[in-house]
């Protein structure tokens, strides 16, 4: 059975709530990974600085503002 590569990038989990909150920011790494940070773990010990997505439930989120339309998207939540 063939293996893929271990270069083979990987779908990204779909973002659950992080996707649409204010708190989340998109860090690309240099392999071409997209990992959601959650900016509340800044100041708040509470709250994971990469959460295991989907977040499908959080106290902390606040939903992002409207973005002008045209503005693309992916599976993070870009
Ligand atoms: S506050 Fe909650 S929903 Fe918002 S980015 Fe952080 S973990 Fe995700």
């Amino acid at each position: 059975m063939p293996v893929p590569p271990r270069t083979a990038a990987r779908p990204a989990p779909p973002p659950g709530l992080c996707g649409g909150c204010a708190h989340q920011r998109l860090v690309p790494n240099t392999r071409g990974s997209v990992f959601s940070l959650c900016e509340r773990s800044r100041e708040d010990p509470a709250y994971p600085r990469y959460p295991s997505l989907p977040v499908l439930s959080c106290a902390g989120y606040e939903p992002r503002p409207e973005r002008s339309p045209g503005g693309g998207g992916d599976a993070l939540g870009l």
